[in-house]
């Protein structure tokens, strides 16, 4: 009969291969208390020419630091100061690349970005859209850009994000917060140098310090969780429990932070993220929330789906008298609810890495409003 040969042809026809996704690794890094002064002579070799600038894109917090007159200027570069008060934009992308397109006839020898998560997505963004035409919001979302971006480095000041070693630079658009993931994304060199997280105040090195925390716990309790992610996650998750829950000297705890940093962004690279920062997109969309607040804001609240990392969580927040701020969606409309759930589901891949394939019927929207109004 038909079908029984339909059958039977099936059986024959072999069963397809994965397709194992092929990540880019930042090829160079520098790591070491002091290597910050290692930068001009990496930089001296990839300079194109005396009129192809280096441009320094760096937090304004180090505007009139004494810091700054380590930046190793040469010829035409320039340092460009930039706010970290606000998450970044597709727009200020735009700007920054439409500036420094009429300002040099020559395109710039590379962009170097020198702060938190804020300046090194940035300095990729800008990379990438020097080399590639048409807006920054034209380019979010998964493998959209074709040519390689300008040479970039990063250099972080501020342990946490896994900016400095990830494959996309997320930014706030006219319609969406989604990243720009693509293979040319990725940083050419990186230098960790942890002299340069000195100066963080305590409460931010807590809220960067536990995006580290939380990629780790949603990689390591996520339905797509791998040896490859794993290895990694163990990892930043054995060091961010040295620096937030024993007493190590601080030199060392500054060392351990920018490597767990590091370790955390790797084991997200092959797995994913999951429930809290799913919700903190939505937050952040909504009220402007930074990231690493924003994700202890829900994080405090999902002792549900990870019991675990909660009360590790609470605890490391009790040992360094961390109070949250309250009442964060007290006020808000039906409309406004509707917006952040409608923004975190968007998230498939985050639910689906948290709660498996049938994550719809178990996330549903009255689920995460009442979620959020914990908040
Ligand atoms: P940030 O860059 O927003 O900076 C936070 C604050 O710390 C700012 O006020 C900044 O001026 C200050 N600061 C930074 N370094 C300092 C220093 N050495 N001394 C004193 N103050 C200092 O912080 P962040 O948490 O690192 O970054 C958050 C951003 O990272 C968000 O925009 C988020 O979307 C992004 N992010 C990106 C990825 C990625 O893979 N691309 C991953 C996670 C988060
Ligand atoms: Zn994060």
């Amino acid at each position: 009969m038909k079908t029984e040969n339909n059958l039977s042809n099936k059986k024959t026809v072999p069963a397809a291969t994965p397709r194992y996704r092929n990540f880019p690794m930042v090829p160079r890094v520098v790591f070491g208390s002091g290597s910050f002064s290692q930068l001009g002579d990496i930089l001296l070799p990839m300079r194109k020419s005396s009129e192809a600038p280096f441009i320094f894109l760096v937090d304004d917090f180090f505007e009139n630091k004494e810091f700054i007159n380590r930046v190793p200027l040469l010829f035409n570069d320039e340092i460009i100061f930039i706010s970290a008060d606000e998450e970044p934009k597709t727009g200020q992308v735009d700007a920054l690349v439409t500036r420094i397109k009429q300002q040099y006839e020559e395109p710039p020898s590379g962009i170097i970005g020198i702060g938190g998560g804020t300046l090194l997505d940035l300095a990729k963004a800008v990379s990438i859209l020097l080399n590639n035409k048409g807006l920054a919001k034209d380019y979010q979302g998964w493998d959209l850009v074709s040519r390689p971006a300008l040479y970039h480095v990063g250099i972080p000041t501020i342990s946490g994000t896994g900016a400095e070693v990830s494959r996309t630079t997320v930014l706030l658009g006219p319609e969406k917060k989604l990243g720009i993931n693509s293979d040319f994304t990725t940083y050419d060199q990186v230098l960790l140098d942890p002299d340069l997280t000195k100066t963080v105040p305590k409460e931010q090195w807590f809220y960067t310090g536990m995006d580290c925390f939380i990629h780790c716990v949603e990689s390591l309790n996520g339905t797509y969780l791998n040896a490859f992610s794993q290895s990694y996650g163990e990892k930043a998750m054995e060091l961010c429990q040295e620096v937030f829950l024993d007493d190590i000297p601080e030199e060392e705890s500054r060392d351990k932070l920018m490597m767990a940093s590091w370790h955390g962004g790797m084991s997200i690279a092959y797995s994913q993220v999951g429930v809290a920062h799913a919700m903190s997109y939505g937050l952040s969309y909504l009220l402007g929330v930074k990231h690493g607040i924003g994700n202890c804001l829900v994080f405090q609240h999902l002792e549900e789906f990870y019991p675990e990392g909660v009360t590790i969580f609470k605890k490391m927040m009790q040992k360094h008298n961390i109070i949250l701020p309250k009442g964060i969606c007290a006020n808000l409309t039906q409309n406004d609810f509707d917006v952040m759930i409608h923004v975190s589901l968007g998230l498939e891949a985050l639910w689906e890495n948290a709660l498996g394939k049938d994550w719809k019927s178990l996330m549903t929207p009255d689920r995460l409003q009442a979620l959020f109004q914990k908040i």
